[in-house]
């Protein structure tokens, strides 16, 4: 609580390095126990000097949420419960949580009702289990048995991104024996948006097993790939399509917004998360796949000791033992309503209009992409100047924004994704970029 009570306050970029934190919590293990409210409070005092504002308003790095209130104290629940939710003979109070929390983000989202949701650590292992349940059924279509013969002398599976697409796709791709080598890029836009008549071209060369990866939310630009047009190009291929969604896909629960997702709820499997737009604790991801029996037959477990209760989150996810980490996401959709998920997601693109407007306002500032979501680009005259402004505002304490390399030149990124984040922080945030930007 002292914590979340100075984030209004406090520099939002740590003070303290990682070395100094490293003494602050080191030495050789001692050889005595120490009684635990000792652990605790040493470790409360010693930590704040290397903590980041992350759960307060002016934290826009990355693409990072804070923590609705119910969320938090859900997630305290969760350790306190200590459920292991693999299996819903075990643990009925978490796994119908995350069962209905399930559900709800299903309908808020426009996606088939009975399609499985998998709770996984986040968006990189959400794309993974998608990919891997994809990989399995589009290799079974073609009447190779993944589980049964394995992939050494497997049909090659095609797998077709954009060139925007986020570094997780590939590392997702890695870990499913697809190599760099292997991964088919289509043209993408000056958005980040792949481009229809790529992909009809590209898949015209493309045959045999093939899986179609698509994004909703670049992660610079905050553009949406035109799923209207993409997804019916894959599937007239016999494509699986993968929507990446990470932060994204919540654009789908707002009236004003969801103009960006149309076409979405064709898709084969979705990722997205829930520690970014829909602000529960990390960590919190959903691997979304149509058809459970895609699932289950990517992910069941043997085990003559293991009990089946229909669908398990074992059979959705690579986990066994796990954390309960739905739960909040329960709490969050409970403590927000279908009404209040489409005002968090309206005010981030809000503030990220106010943001955009005010920083073309600097003179010498230039805002990079269309904000059509919740990120703002933007840089200096030259790339040293964008580094530094985003350095000298780290130091300054009030915000942080991040920087990133976007076709060819630095930019400094700024990710509206915190419920906590207010029109006077967007404000407090401008003052201070002006007072940086050289004269
Ligand atoms: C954040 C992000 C990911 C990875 O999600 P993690 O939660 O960091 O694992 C994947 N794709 C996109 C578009 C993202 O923004």
């Amino acid at each position: 609580m002292a914590f979340l009570g100075t984030l209004d306050d406090r520099p939002v970029w740590p003070r303290a390095t990682l070395d100094d934190m490293l003494v602050t919590f080191g030495g050789p293990l001692p050889d005595e126990g120490l009684d635990p409210v000792e652990v605790v409070e040493q470790m409360a005092a010693g930590a704040d000097p290397g903590l980041v504002g992350i759960p307060g308003g002016r934290f826009f790095g990355f693409v990072i949420g804070g923590t609705l209130p119910a969320a938090l104290a859900a997630d305290w629940l969760v350790s306190a419960w200590d459920q292991n939710s693999g299996s819903a003979m075990l643990t009925p109070t978490t796994v119908a949580l995350e069962r209905i929390a399930g559900r709800w983000m299903l309908d808020l989202l426009g996606l088939p009702q009975t399609a499985s949701v998998g709770f996984v650590t986040g968006g990189q292992i959400a794309n993974f289990t998608c990919l891997a349940t994809a990989r399995h059924a589009v290799l079974a279509r073609s009447g190779w048995d993944l589980a049964e013969r394995g992939l050494r002398s497997a049909p090659a599976v095609r797998f077709v991104v954009g060139a925007d697409r986020h570094g997780s796709i590939d590392r997702a791709a890695r870990f499913l024996g697809i190599g760099r080598a292997e991964i088919v890029v289509v043209d993408a836009d000056d958005q980040g948006r792949m481009r229809p008549e790529a992909l009809e071209r590209t898949l015209e060369r493309c045959e045999g097993p093939l899986i179609v990866c698509l994004q909703a939310g670049e992660v610079h630009t905050g553009a949406f790939d035109d799923l209207a047009a993409l997804i019916p190009i894959a599937h007239r291929n016999g494509a699986w399509v993968h929507v990446d969604g990470a932060f994204g896909l919540w654009a789908a629960a707002s009236p004003a917004l969801q103009h960006l997702t149309a076409g979405l709820e064709a898709a084969d499997s979705w990722a997205t998360d829930a520690h970014k737009t829909l602000n529960v604790p990390y960590d919190c991801g959903m691997a979304i796949v149509r058809d459970p029996a895609d699932s289950i037959a990517a992910f069941r477990t043997g085990g003559d000791y293991l009990v089946y209760t229909g669908l398990d989150p074992w059979d959705v996810t690579p986990e066994l033992s796990r954390r309960a980490r739905g739960v909040p996401a329960w709490a969050a959709l409970r403590s927000l309503g279908r009404s209040g998920v489409a005002a968090l997601v309206d005010r981030l693109h809000e503030h990220a209009v106010a943001m955009a407007d005010g920083l073309a306002g600097i003179d010498g500032v230039e805002v990079v992409n269309d904000v059509v979501y919740t990120q703002v680009m933007f840089r200096l005259g030259s790339d040293d100047e964008t580094r530094a402004l985003g350095a000298a505002l780290l130091a300054e304490g009030t915000a942080v924004v991040t920087g990133a390399e976007w076709r060819g030149h630095a930019t400094q990124r700024c990710s509206m994704s915190s419920w906590a984040t207010t029109p006077d922080d967007v404000e407090r945030t401008l003052t201070a970029i002006r007072s940086l930007v050289p004269a």
